[in-house]
C-alpha cells in the first residue's frame, strides 16, 4: 500500500486535498490531507465517492457507437477517424459553427480548458456562454465592485457577526461549517437567512426563514432600518461610492408593512439585522440558490449594497462573499485556449441550448460534442433538451458512465477519472489554494484522459501541432506569468498546495475596478451593457407579484438544491439509497393536501411532471417544494422536468429556482 497526496477535482466551493491509498495500482481508499491549510484533513463523501467512481464495475471502459439503436463496442481508432471525419464534414458543408461544444464543469482541472484550444483551432464551434449555476451572481458583483472576490476563509476570524444567506454550508461548503464552529465559541454571532432550515442553520444564533427570491426586499428592509436609524456609514458612501440617491429613491419607494409581507420577515427581524450589520465588521456569505431567479442578479445586487452602506467591505471580517474568480483569474487561460485561432464564432446561452438547437436556422446544429458535463439531467426543462439533441445527426459524449446524456449519443468515449492523469485544481468561489493532483494509477480498460482524446482528434484534422504538448508543459503555459512570481509546477507537486497571488480582503483600499473607480450603486457597467443600471424592485418572475394567473394555478415554490452525497448527477447510479425522488414539502403544504412522510405524489407544471416520495420539512417558510437536483432518469428522473429555461436579469444565469408547481397525492 502506497500513500499519496492527491486533490478533490469537483464541483465545489471547498477544493480540498487528499491523502489517497494506492494497492497493486488500484485506488483503495481516500481521505483529507491533514497538512492542507483550508480543508485541515477533512473531506465529504462525494470526495470519497470517487474511489467508488474509479473503481465502478458499471464504467464504461470502451469506445461505443450506437448501431440501429444498441451501443457497439468499436477501436479508437474507429471511433477517432468517424468523429474526425463528421466534423470535417460539418464544418466543410455548413461551417465549423453547426458543431455545438456543450461543456460544463464537472471537474475544475486547469486541463478542462483543452476543449476550448481544439475547437479554436478548429476554426471555431457554437460555444456555451452564461451558466447555470452562478452567472447573475458573478455579473451582479462585477457591475457594483468591479470583480467577484471573497475574503480568505481565515479573515473570519476577524468577524464580529457572520450572516449566512442562502448557504447551506453544512451541504456545500463543509470548512466554512468547520470554522462557524470555531468562530462561535470565540463569541461571534451568527444568523442563518434561508427558505429551508438546514444544517448550518442548527449552530446559527438565530434562523430566519424567508419567501423563496425575496432576498433582495429583504436588503431593502434592512437598509431603509439602517437610514431610519442613521446608521449607514456615511465616510464610505460619500467618498468610496456612486448612485446613493438612486437607492435612497428605490428604499422610498416600498413600505416596510410590504417588506414584511412579501418576506415573510417581521419588522422586529429587520431592525434587528440592521443592528447586526452596523455593529460590524459583519460578513456576509451568500449562497448561489437566491441568483437563479429572474430577479437573481438584482438580489445580489441589492445585498452588496447592504454591505456596503452598512461599512463592510473593504474591511477584515466584513465582506460580500460570494465567488471569487480571482483564484481562476490568476491563469493564463488564453494561453492554453488560443482565442485568436477562431475563425468563426457563434454562442449560446448555457440555458437556452436547446432552444437554440431547435431554432438555429442559418447554420443548423449537425453535430453536438458535450465534455465535461451531463446536459440531459442538468440542463434546465429537460423535455425541451431531450427534443433538442434528438434533433441532431451526431452527438459525441466524453464519459466515464451511461448517463442520461450518454444513452442519447451516437459515440460515447470513455474518459480517464482524477487520478489516471495528472491535473492541478483549484475553485473560484472560497479558498484561493491550488492542489496538486498526480496521475495515480493506469487509466483502467481503454479509458483515455480527455486531453488524449482532444489532441488525437487534432491529429487527425491537420493540427496536431498545437497540441504536442506533454501534460506538464500543458500546466505550465496555464501558469503563465505565476511562474515568473515563483508559482511553479514544481513548487505545486512539492508543497501539494500553494495560496495563490490574490487579494485576502478585497477592496482593502476601497479602490475599486468599476469604470468610475467607487462601488456603484448605479451601475455605469451595467448602463453600457444597455440596462438600467440602478437597483431596482424585483420579483421571481413565478411568483404572485409577476404573474398572479400562473401562481393561482401552480401556488409552490419549488427549490432545487444540490444533493448531499452526489456531485449533481454524478452518484446516484453507485448509491442504492439515492434512487428515488425525495419531495421535501413544507408542513403548511403537507396539512393543506392531507400528505404524510413516505406518501407518493406527482408534482407537476406546464413543462413537466415528476413523481416520488413525501418528507416534510421540520421548519421552512410557507409553500415550499424542494426536490434535490441531479436524480437519472432510470431512476424517477430530474428536477429539471419542471424548471425554466429563461434567462435571469443579467450575466445570462439561469432561472432554476423561479419555478412554480402544484402536487398532487398519487
Ligand atoms: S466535494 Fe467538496 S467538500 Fe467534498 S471532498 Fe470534494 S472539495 Fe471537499
Amino acid at each position: 500500500m502506497t500513500t499519496f497526496k492527491s486533490a478533490c477535482p469537483l464541483n465545489c466551493w471547498d477544493s480540498c486535498g487528499f491523502v489517497v491509498e494506492v494497492e497493486n495500482g488500484k485506488i483503495v481508499k481516500i481521505d483529507g490531507d491533514k497538512e492542507h491549510p483550508i480543508t485541515k484533513g477533512k473531506i465529504c463523501g462525494r470526495g470519497r465517492m470517487l474511489e467508488a467512481r474509479t473503481n465502478a464495475e458499471d464504467r464504461i471502459l470502451y469506445p461505443l457507437k450506437k448501431i440501429d439503436g444498441e451501443f457497439q463496442r468499436i477501436t479508437w481508432e474507429q471511433a477517432l477517424t468517424e468523429i474526425s471525419s463528421k466534423l470535417a464534414e460539418v464544418r466543410q458543408i455548413y461551417g465549423s459553427t453547426a458543431i455545438l461544444h456543450s461543456h460544463d464543469y464537472a471537474n475544475g482541472g486547469l486541463l478542462t480548458k483543452i476543449p476550448n484550444r481544439f475547437f479554436n483551432c478548429f476554426g471555431g464551434a457554437t460555444e456555451l456562454i452564461g451558466s447555470i449555476c452562478w452567472g447573475s451572481g458573478i455579473e451582479a458583483q462585477n457591475w457594483d465592485f468591479g470583480n467577484a472576490a471573497s475574503h480568505s476563509p481565515e479573515d473570519i476570524y476577524n468577524s464580529k457577526n457572520v450572516i449566512i444567506w442562502g448557504r447551506n454550508v453544512t451541504r456545500t461548503n463543509m470548512h466554512l461549517f468547520a470554522y462557524l464552529q470555531e468562530v462561535k465559541k470565540k463569541g461571534v454571532n451568527i444568523t442563518v437567512i434561508d427558505p429551508i432550515y438546514n444544517g448550518t442553520a442548527k449552530i446559527a444564533h438565530s434562523y430566519i426563514p424567508i419567501t423563496p427570491g425575496m432576498d433582495g426586499i429583504l436588503a431593502i428592509g434592512i437598509i431603509k432600518e439602517l437610514l431610519q436609524l442613521d446608521l449607514q456609514d456615511k465616510n464610505f458612501i460619500q467618498n468610496y461610492t456612486v448612485g446613493f440617491e438612486d437607492l435612497v429613491d428605490l428604499t422610498d419607494s416600498i413600505s416596510i408593512e410590504q417588506i414584511e409581507k412579501m418576506t415573510n420577515v417581521p419588522r422586529e427581524t429587520i431592525t434587528n439585522l440592521a443592528q447586526i450589520y452596523s455593529d460590524g465588521p459583519t460578513a456576509t456569505y451568500m449562497g448561489l440558490g437566491m441568483q437563479r431567479y429572474g430577479n437573481g442578479g438584482n438580489t445580489i445586487r441589492l445585498i452588496d449594497a447592504l454591505v456596503a452602506v452598512s461599512g463592510n467591505v473593504g474591511v477584515p471580517g466584513g465582506g460580500a462573499n460570494f465567488g471569487n474568480t480571482q483564484v481562476g483569474q490568476s491563469f493564463d487561460s488564453a494561453a492554453l485556449t488560443l482565442p485568436e485561432r477562431k475563425k468563426e464564432s457563434r454562442a449560446f446561452v448555457m440555458s437556452e441550448q436547446a432552444e437554440k438547437i431547435l431554432t438555429a436556422s442559418e447554420t443548423p446544429i449537425k453535430m453536438i460534442m458535450v465534455s465535461c458535463g451531463n446536459p440531459l439531467t442538468q440542463v434546465p426543462n429537460t423535455a425541451l433538451v431531450q427534443e433538442a439533441f434528438q434533433s441532431v445527426d451526431t452527438v459525441v459524449v466524453l464519459e466515464q458512465f451511461m448517463t442520461d446524456t450518454a444513452r442519447l449519443a451516437d459515440y460515447v468515449l470513455p474518459s480517464a477519472t482524477v487520478f489516471e492523469e495528472e491535473d492541478i485544481y483549484y475553485s473560484s468561489m472560497y479558498h484561493h489554494y491550488v492542489n496538486y493532483g498526480p496521475k495515480l494509477v493506469e487509466a483502467r480498460g481503454e479509458a483515455k484522459s480527455d486531453v488524449w482524446i482532444w489532441t488525437e482528434l487534432a491529429k487527425r484534422l491537420g493540427f496536431g501541432e498545437d497540441f504536442e504538448y506533454t501534460r506538464e508543459e500543458f500546466i505550465e503555459m496555464g501558469l503563465g506569468s505565476l511562474q515568473d512570481r515563483g508559482i511553479t509546477l514544481e513548487l505545486i507537486k512539492e508543497k501539494g498546495h500553494v495560496p495563490l497571488p490574490v487579494k485576502l480582503v478585497p477592496w482593502h483600499d476601497f479602490s475599486f475596478t468599476t469604470p468610475s473607480g467607487k462601488f456603484e450603486f448605479t451601475s455605469s457597467l451595467g448602463e453600457m451593457k444597455g440596462y438600467d443600471g440602478r437597483l431596482q424592485l424585483l420579483y421571481p418572475r413565478e411568483s404572485i407579484y409577476s404573474d398572479k394567473e400562473l401562481a393561482e394555478k401552480y401556488p409552490y415554490s419549488l427549490l432545487t438544491i444540490h444533493p448531499l452525497r452526489s456531485n449533481h448527477s454524478q452518484n446516484y447510479h453507485l448509491i442504492e439509497g439515492l434512487q428515488t425522488v425525495k419531495v421535501e414539502i413544507s408542513k403548511d403544504i403537507a396539512e393543506e393536501k392531507g400528505l404524510e412522510p413516505d406518501d407518493r405524489v406527482r408534482v407537476y407544471n406546464d413543462r413537466g411532471e415528476i413523481t416520488g416520495k413525501v418528507q416534510i420539512l421540520k421548519e421552512s417558510s410557507p409553500n415550499i417544494v424542494c426536490i434535490d437536483e441531479g436524480q437519472w432518469h432510470i431512476f424517477g428522473g430530474s428536477v429539471n422536468n419542471l424548471t425554466s429555461h429563461q434567462i435571469s436579469d443579467n450575466g445570462l444565469g439561469s432561472t432554476l429556482y423561479d419555478c412554480l408547481v402544484g402536487i398532487e397525492k398519487l
